[in-house]
C-alpha cells in the first residue's frame, strides 16, 4: 500500500483527505423516458465537486442534432439539447463527463427513440451449420416477427425458428437468421419475412434452394431408369389417353355416319372379345358405344358426382358414410394418431406419386425405442386446403386404428409445416402389381429386370401373396371396413415376400388406366367392380370378395390388367353381362374354382373371406401339381 507524506506523517493514500478537494459528482437528469424519432430531447448535467470541474457531453457519435447551454446556479449545470432525435442514436449510451484536480466522474443515459421497424436486409438462403435466412431488422418498440413460406405462415417449430444473433454491437439493429433444419427440394420457395410494431410494418422476401428436386429436372427418360414404377405407368398412361381420344373422334365421326351399322358391329365386337361364354345368358338389348355416352349413363345412375376420388371410391368413404361405427371403434380402441417431428425425417428420394401426392423414402428418427433411426415412406399431402385436410385427418385416423401383419403400418402424421404427411413402414419392392410384372414372363419387355434377382415367381409364391392378402381381408371384413379399391396396385411387398395391404385410397395417379373417370373428378376400378358397384354403387364386403377374385387373377397373370384386350365401356358391358375373366395358363383349377367363387352375381352367394384365406392356407401347404401345358 502506498504511502503519503501529509504533516510530517506517513498516512495511507486511500485514507488521505485533502481540504477543499472532492472528486466530480455528476448526475444526468432527463425531461422524458422516451421519444419518437424526429422529436426534440434535453438533458441536464449536474456537477458538483471542489476544484470546480470542467463538464462536458460526449455527443461525438450521436447523428441527432447536439447543442449545449452552460447554466451557473447553485452547482453548475451543462444541458444537452437533441432536436430532430434520429433513430440511429435509439440505445445509444449518451455520456456527460467531468473532472477536476481530484479526479474524473461520469454518469450515462441510454436514449430510448422509438421508431417504425423495418428490415435493413433479407438474404437468400445459406447453408452455414443449419440452413439461414439471414436478416437485420431495427425497430423500437421491439418489432414481432412472423415468416411466410409461399405466401402461407409458418408456425415457429425446432423444424423452422427465428434465431437472433445476439450482441451485434449494432445499436438496436437485430441480427439473426431464420434457420431451417434439414430441409429438402419440397422446402424450396420463397420465404416472406414480415415485421411489425406499433409505429409501423415492413415486409421482405427471399428464396431458398435448398435441394434439387431429385426428378423435376429430368426428362422422362432419365426419371424412368431412376424410377421404374411411376414412369412406365405414365408414359403408358400418356400413350393409352392419346390412343383414346382418337378412338374417341374416329369412333363419334364414323358413329355419326353409319349409326345402325356402328351399333351392329360393336355388339358383335364385345360378344366375340369377351371369350367367355354368359354365365347368366345375359344379353342386353343396349350398348354404350362412347366413353361418352357411358359418363351420362353413369351419371344417370348415380355415379358421377363431384365429390373427389379420394372421398368416392375409397374404404375411407365407407366410414364416412357410416360415421357412428367409425367413431365407435376409436373410441374403443382409445387411439391417437401419434405426431411425428419434422426434424426427424430426413428425406431420400421419391418412391412414387399418388393423387393426393408424392412418396418419399426417408429416414425417421425416435420411431421405436429399439432402433435409432427407420427407414420410411412419407406420403405428403400437395396443395391443401380445409376439405383435403379433412380427408387427411379423416384417414390418418382411419389408418391409427387398422393394424395387422397384412396391412402396412402406418406411423403417424408430420404436420408441423408445409406439406402435411403420413409416415408409413417401408416396403422395400414397392407395389404388388410392378412387383409382379417384374417378376413375370415380360419382365424383361417391361424393363423392370432391375429389381433383386428374385426369377420368374413360382407357384407357391403366388398362392403365399395371395393367403397374405386375403389374411389383411379378413381382418378388415372383421372390422367391417370395406375396401372398395382392392387391387395389386394397392398392394405393397416387403422383404421375404412379405405383402401388405398398404393404400386405402390415395393411389389414383400413377395407375389412372385403372380407373375410369365418371363425371368430373370421380374415378372407379370399374375392372375390379362387381356388377352391383358398377350398376347401383353398392360396395360392402362382397363387393371386396368380387375384387380379391380378381386380385388373384392379377397374381397369376403376372400383373396383367383384368379385361386389358377391352376399352373400359366394353369392360364394363362384359363384367354386367356377367362375363367372367378367362384362367390364366398357370393358374391351378383350385385357385381358378376360388376367383369364380369370388365372381359369383349374387353377392350372398360369393365365398366369404375367412373360407378363402383357409383354403389359401391349406394350398400353400400342399401346392396342387401344375403344368402349364401350354407355356
Ligand atoms: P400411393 O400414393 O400409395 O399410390 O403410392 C404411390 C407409389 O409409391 C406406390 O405405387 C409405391 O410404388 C410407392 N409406395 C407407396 N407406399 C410405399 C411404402 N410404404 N413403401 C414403399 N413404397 C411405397
Amino acid at each position: 500500500m502506498l504511502p503519503c507524506l501529509s504533516n510530517d506523517q506517513e498516512v495511507p493514500l486511500n485514507s488521505l483527505v485533502i481540504d477543499n478537494c472532492s472528486l466530480p459528482l455528476v448526475t444526468i437528469v432527463s425531461s422524458k423516458a422516451k421519444i419518437q424519432e424526429g422529436g426534440n430531447l434535453t438533458f441536464t448535467c449536474q456537477v458538483t465537486g471542489s476544484p470546480t470541474p470542467s463538464v462536458r457531453w460526449q455527443t461525438e457519435e450521436l447523428h441527432s442534432n447536439a447543442f449545449t447551454q452552460i447554466i451557473w446556479g447553485s452547482m453548475l449545470e451543462l444541458v444537452l439539447h437533441l432536436t430532430n432525435v434520429s433513430s440511429h442514436d435509439n440505445l445509444h449510451n449518451l455520456t456527460c463527463e467531468a473532472e477536476n484536480q481530484a479526479g474524473p466522474g461520469e454518469d450515462m443515459v441510454q436514449l430510448d427513440i422509438e421508431f417504425p421497424v423495418k428490415i435493413l436486409f433479407l438474404k437468400d438462403a445459406v447453408q452455414h451449420h443449419h440452413w439461414c435466412f439471414p436478416f437485420a431488422v431495427d425497430g423500437n418498440p421491439e418489432p414481432t416477427f412472423t415468416w411466410l413460406y409461399n405466401n402461407k405462415e409458418i408456425a415457429n417449430s425446432n423444424f423452422m425458428y427465428t434465431h437472433f444473433i445476439p450482441d451485434s454491437a449494432d445499436g438496436s439493429v437485430k441480427h439473426g437468421c431464420f434457420t431451417l433444419n434439414k430441409p429438402t427440394h419440397m422446402n424450396n420457395g420463397y420465404y416472406t419475412l414480415i415485421v411489425q410494431n406499433k409505429l409501423g410494418r415492413d415486409e421482405a422476401t427471399a428464396f431458398g434452394k435448398f435441394m434439387e428436386n431429385p426428378f423435376g429436372t429430368l426428362d422422362p427418360k432419365e426419371y424412368c431408369i431412376l424410377s421404374p414404377s411411376g414412369p412406365t405407368n405414365k408414359s403408358v398412361m400418356v400413350v393409352t389417353e392419346n390412343t383414346e381420344s382418337r378412338v374417341f373422334v374416329v369412333s363419334v365421326a364414323v358413329g355419326l355416319a353409319l349409326f345402325a351399322c356402328t351399333f351392329l358391329l360393336i355388339m358383335v365386337l364385345i360378344i366375340n372379345k369377351c371369350g367367355q361364354h354368359s354365365k347368366f345368358g345375359i344379353h342386353r338389348s343396349s350398348v354404350l358405344g362412347t366413353e361418352d355416352d357411358l359418363a351420362v349413363s353413369l351419371r344417370f345412375m348415380n355415379f358421377g358426382t363431384s365429390l373427389p376420388s379420394s372421398d368416392e371410391d375409397t374404404g375411407l368413404s365407407s366410414f364416412v358414410e357410416n360415421p357412428q361405427y367409425f367413431c365407435g371403434i376409436i373410441k374403443e380402441k382409445d387411439m391417437c394418431v401419434q405426431h411425428i417431428k419434422r426434424q426427424d425425417i430426413v428425406l431420400k428420394w421419391e418412391l412414387g406419386e399418388g393423387a393426393f401426392g408424392k412418396v418419399f423414402l426417408a429416414e425417421c428418427a425416435n420411431l421405436s425405442p429399439d432402433s435409432d433411426k427407420m427407414l420410411v415412406a412419407i406420403k405428403t399431402l400437395k396443395d391443401a386446403n380445409d376439405s383435403t385436410r379433412q380427408d387427411f385427418q379423416r384417414e390418418a385416423e382411419m389408418l391409427t386404428m387398422l393394424q395387422h401383419q397384412h396391412i402396412v403400418r402406418f406411423y403417424g402424421v408430420c404436420t408441423d409445416g408445409e406439406p402435411l404427411a403420413m409416415v408409413f413402414e417401408y416396403m422395400r419392392h414397392g407395389d404388388l402389381n410392378r412387383f409382379l410384372r417384374a417378376h413375370g414372363p415380360d419382365a424383361r419387355i417391361l424393363e423392370e429386370s432391375n429389381l433383386p434377382p428374385l426369377g420368374q415367381l413360382t407357384l407357391p409364391q403366388m398362392l403365399h401373396i395371395a393367403a397374405q392378402i386375403a389374411s389383411g381381408m379378413v381382418y378388415l371384413a372383421s372390422l367391417h371396413f370395406v375396401h372398395r379399391d382392392l387391387a395389386t396396385r394397392n398392394c405393397l411387398v416387403g422383404e421375404g415376400l412379405v405383402v401388405k395391404i398398404g393404400d386405402f385410397g390415395m393411389s389414383r395417379d400413377i395407375y389412372s388406366t385403372d380407373y375410369y373417370r365418371v363425371g368430373g373428378r370421380t374415378m372407379l376400378p370399374i375392372r375390379w367392380m362387381p356388377p352391383e358397384s358398377i350398376m347401383y354403387r353398392k360396395f360392402t364386403t362382397e363387393s371386396d370378395i368380387w375384387s380379391f377374385g380378381v386380385v388373384l387373377w392379377e397374381i397369376f397373370t403376372y400383373g396383367k390388367q383384368p379385361w386389358y384386350q377391352l376399352s373400359n365401356s366394353e369392360a364394363i358391358e362384359c363384367i354386367t353381362q356377367g362375363r367372367e375373366l378367362e384362367r390364366p395358363r398357370t393358374c391351378p383349377k383350385e385357385v381358378y374354382l376360388l376367383m369364380q367363387g369370388c365372381w359369383q352375381r349374387e353377392p350372398q352367394q360369393r365365398m366369404v373371406i375367412k373360407d378363402i384365406h383357409s383354403r389359401l392356407l391349406t394350398l400353400v401347404k400342399n401346392p396342387p401339381v401344375y403344368l402349364d401345358i401350354l407355356g
